[in-house]
């Protein structure tokens, strides 16, 4: 089994560099192990070298993987790294989508002419679509701290209680049970208000009668989880049941559609067919789901904007929703696996409609 370092650096070829400069921290964790906040990496077939500050010398005796040379800066993390390029003519390759323009100044600057700086994109992200066996582990465990704090929650009633209030003991239970923290800023959205598919959780309580949209997740040992389930604070009336059993089906089609090979356009078709099929078109605007990993939104895409193709063991969400404005929102989400023949649903929250106190 090659290392992760391994395989960036035999995809380096193809990409038609010789060395790859990786700046974006969430790369230099995937890569090395490093949870830091200062470091960066050069990687290329003979060249596996992380370099970070005094801060993290002793932290990155522990984490960062035995393959790299691991190097404390005396000045400038690159200044360092760049000491370290071989002699003469290559094609050093940079993290476009994530470097500051200022960064890539000074890279300029620091690096020798014959050095040719590259914008390189998606290498490591690309890497990052397939989760191994032990990324699934991780956020298969964030998706159950998350789906015990939303049960511990629910079972206190919701009525009476404000947004906002909901919102924040849910993240505190999380963490209780063993959560880096939230994945996400929690959405708790009541009534109107959960016509907003990114509301902000408010200073105002929930009231018999509301669907109230609740979209949340835990981030454990950097892996993250998402999920969303509308719940009925008392009876909602026939129209948000109607609303809800449509949802309900359509994200349904959708985990059905999903499987290795599997287009994200035309999974994302299959539900939103369903749902404009049903008079709400103009109701339901977003992509149906995106991946998860070490972000919360990542590749690969399940959207009419994308043109991901599914591979087993991606991570991804089925999101659909239906926004009613000034009346209500609801949006029901799971979080899957990808397989050969189908997926495997991570979210263990039953989804018919809960009537909740
Ligand atoms: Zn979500
Ligand atoms: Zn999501």
């Amino acid at each position: 089994m090659s290392t992760r370092a391994e395989r960036l650096s035999d995809a380096l070829a193809g990409a038609e560099l010789d060395l790859l400069l990786v700046t974006n921290l969430v790369h230099v964790r995937y890569l090395t192990g490093f949870t830091g906040s200062s470091g960066l990496v050069l990687i290329g077939p003979d060249l596996r070298l992380f370099v970070t500050d005094f801060r993290y010398t002793e932290q990155a005796q522990e984490e960062v993987h035995a393959e790299f040379e691991r190097l404390t800066a005396s000045g400038g993390l690159l200044e360092e790294a760049t000491e370290r390029l071989p002699d003469g003519p290559l094609r050093l390759g940079y993290e476009s989508e994530t470097m500051t323009v200022e960064g890539y100044r000074q890279a300029r600057e620091l690096i020798p002419e014959p050095v040719e700086l590259v914008a390189a994109t998606g290498l490591v992200e690309r890497l990052r679509r397939v989760k191994g066996e032990d990324e699934l582990e991780l956020i298969t465990a964030a998706q159950r701290i998350a789906d015990a704090a939303l049960e511990a929650l629910l079972a206190g009633g919701l009525e009476g209680r404000t947004e906002r209030e909901l919102a924040l003991a849910l993240e505190h239970d999380m963490r209780l049970r063993g959560a880096d923290g939230p994945s996400f800023a929690t959405i708790i959205a009541g009534g109107a208000h959960g016509a907003l598919p990114h509301a902000t959780p408010r200073e105002v309580p929930l009231q018999r009668g509301q669907m109230v949209v609740i979209d949340w997740g835990a981030t454990y040992r950097g892996y993250a989880s998402d999920c969303t389930r509308t719940v009925a604070v008392g009876e909602p009336g026939p129209e948000a049941r109607e609303v809800y059993e449509l949802v309900l089906g359509a994200q349904q089609a959708g985990l059905d559609a999903i499987r290795a090979g599997g287009d994200g356009r035309e999974i994302d078709r299959v539900v939103r067919d369903i749902i404009y099929g049903a008079g709400h078109e103009g109701h339901y605007g977003h992509g149906l789901g995106h991946g998860v990993g070490l972000e919360i939104h990542e590749a690969p895409w399940l959207s009419f904007r994308g043109q991901d193709v599914l591979e087993a063991g991606n991570v991804v969400t089925v999101e659909p929703g239906v926004y009613l404005p000034g009346r209500f929102g609801i949006r029901i989400e799971d979080l899957v696996v990808v397989t050969d023949d189908g997926c495997r649903i991570l979210t263990t929250i039953p989804k018919s409609l809960r009537i909740v106190h």
